[in-house]
Order: C-alpha cells, then structure tokens, then sequence
C-alpha cells in the first residue's frame, strides 16, 4: 500500500486521471504473476437467519454466506475511505430503494456492461431481500454515486484502484486485473474516463 495516499483527499479529477492512465496502460497486464485460484466452496449448506432492513427495520432472511460477504465488504469500504473520499454501504430492501428515488435497473452493477444485461434488469422485477447500496462521492463533489452492488470484487476493485495497485486477489485467492475492471470502477464511483456524470443522490 501506498502510503502517501492515505489521508490525502482525493479529488474527482485526480481519479478520473488515475483511471485514465490506467486505462492506457497496456504494458501492466503482462508484468505481474496470475493466480487462478482454487475451485473451492464451502461443502456446509448455509445456515439462515433473519436480519432487518438498516433503513425500515423490516426483517428479512439471509444465509450465512451472505452474511460473512456483508461484513467483509464493510471492511473494504471502510478502507475504501480511509483512502481520502466519502464512501458508505448499507444493507437496504428494495422498498427503501425505491423510496430513496433509486433507479434500480440504473443503479445495478454489472460484470459485464453490455446493455442488452441492463435492459434485463428492466424488463425483470427486482428481486426480494436485501441489496447492498454503495455511496461514493470525492470530498468536493456535493452528490453521492449510488451503486447498488452485490459481490464483494466490486468493492475490492475500487479499494484497489484508490490503493494504486495493479491486481487484487478475491477470497477464493483469484487474482484480478484492476485494468481489466474499468467498467466495475466506473460503475462503482461515477469516476468515468468520460467524465459523464449519472446516478447521483441528494442526501
Ligand atoms: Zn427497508
């Protein structure tokens, strides 16, 4: 970890140049060692157990993996601030998605940015339970991004790239391309290497 970095405010523009240059840098991909990971899962079925909604306190049922999914990516997001931006995740229903005036179709990370996977969403009906909703501004900016994002890798790519590393490695030891994660990024923080902004909250 760099760690100059820490403590420093980020701001937006710094970001959208840090993902530009990491977008151009091709010679990356090929300098670091890969791991595949281990086809490894839990043999154990889930257990559940019943959690509320952060915002209406309504209780819904979650498994154990879900569970331990949702504490390791408060961790990550609490990393993610201590990098020097404004950052949040809570673990809300789709009512209060709805009440917040988020567009969940819009809001909706995808692994793989393709508008026909979006245009799905649409058409489908939310699903029921608990989504995890991600908040990212830089400290200038006066709105938050709102993202809604289930997996892990999606916060661990952004903690990354705030980090200046190359690669990261998800809890099944795979390692991932920061560069080849642009999309997830850009998703994630509204930081684009156009600079469109969408998505942004007023709260
Ligand atoms: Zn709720």
């Amino acid at each position: 970890m760099n760690n100059d970095m820490k403590f420093k405010n980020l701001t937006r523009e710094e970001l959208v140049e840090q993902l530009k240059a990491l977008a151009a840098d091709e010679e990356g991909l090929t300098v670091y060692p890969m791991s595949m990971g281990a086809m490894c899962y839990d043999p154990m079925p889930p257990k559940y157990k019943k959690t509320r909604c952060e915002r209406c306190k309504k209780s819904y049922q979650i498994s154990s993996w879900d569970e331990s999914d949702y504490k390791s990516i408060v961790k990550v997001v609490e990393k993610i601030q201590a990098c020097g931006v404004d950052a949040r995740v809570e673990r809300i229903c789709h009512d209060c998605i709805k009440d917040l005036g988020i567009d969940y179709a819009a809001a909706r990370v995808l692994d793989n940015d393709e508008e026909q996977e979006r245009e799905e969403l649409l058409l489908n009906e939310p699903g029921e339970g608990l989504e995890y909703v991600f908040n990212f501004k830089t400290k200038e900016q006066a709105n938050y991004h709102v993202a809604i994002a289930p997996y892990s890798t999606h916060y661990q790519v952004v903690l990354a790239f705030l980090e200046n590393q190359p690669f990261y490695e998800d809890s099944y030891d795979r390692t991932h391309f920061v560069r080849d994660e642009i999309h997830i990024i850009e998703q994630m923080t509204g930081i684009t290497i156009n600079d469109t902004r969408k998505n942004t909250l007023k709260k």
